[in-house]
């Protein structure tokens, strides 16, 4: 059972059906794996069908209507979430189901880059609507202290991190707003596997840029 969760306006956004490609499919992949989570965004969608039936838009923007409709009547682009348990036996080698149309249905099939010794990572291959992109970085690694430039959603697949914030494992969420630092050191013993979307992927490549070069100086 996961520990971290995302944070409530985002998992009304992706109620909503307003937040990028990219995020709702880490939140959906979140959701595979955390009952707490699914519920919230049961509520949210009764919450949000109640509007669009009693309130016809006077309270909507039409925006906000149309996307509402558009989440219920299941033609939203983000991929819906599995709203029942996941299978108790799961096996190791699947990515979770929302990332499968980005990276494959496979971690062994996965083709990864190397930046550095001990990091890897791996573009989704789709347009992911903002960044998107899995990590793999090797234990007992530090990723130096480093600030986002705008919001990150990024989900432990396999393996943990700890930092300020506390022990990320897998399932764990860690849903970082704009100008929020840290500085993650991944747990010994196996490697660390997250998928992160972030809001603007240029942003996303100069924190990859500078992350990095601080890692050569390790
Ligand atoms: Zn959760």
């Amino acid at each position: 059972m996961p520990h971290h969760h995302p944070d409530p306006s985002t998992v009304l956004a992706y109620a909503a059906g307003s937040l990028p490609t990219a995020f709702a499919a880490v939140l959906a992949a979140h959701l595979e794996v955390c009952p707490t989570c699914r519920a919230a965004v049961r509520d949210a969608e009764r919450a949000g069908a109640r509007l669009v039936e009693q309130q016809e838009g006077a309270a909507l923007s039409s925006g906000a209507r149309d996307a509402m409709r558009a989440r219920l009547s299941g033609t939203a682009m983000a991929p819906r979430p599995l709203l029942h348990d996941a299978p108790r036996t799961r096996d190791p080698d699947r990515l979770p189901a929302s990332l499968q149309p980005f990276f494959g249905p496979r971690y062994s099939d996965l083709r990864w880059r190397r930046v550095v010794p001990g990091v890897q990572y791996l573009r989704a291959e789709a347009d992911a609507d903002g960044g998107l992109m899995l990590l793999r970085i090797a234990p007992g690694r530090g990723i130096p202290l480093h600030r986002h430039a705008g919001h990150e959603l990024t989900m432990i697949l396999d393996g943990a991190y700890a930092d300020a914030l506390g022990r990320f494992g897998a399932g764990d969420v860690a849903d970082l707003g704009e100008d929020v630092e840290h500085q993650p050191v991944t747990v010994p013993g196996r490697p660390c596997i997250c998928v992160a979307a972030t809001e603007a992927p240029m942003r996303f490549q100069g924190w990859m840029a500078r992350a990095l070069q601080s890692v050569l100086r390790l």
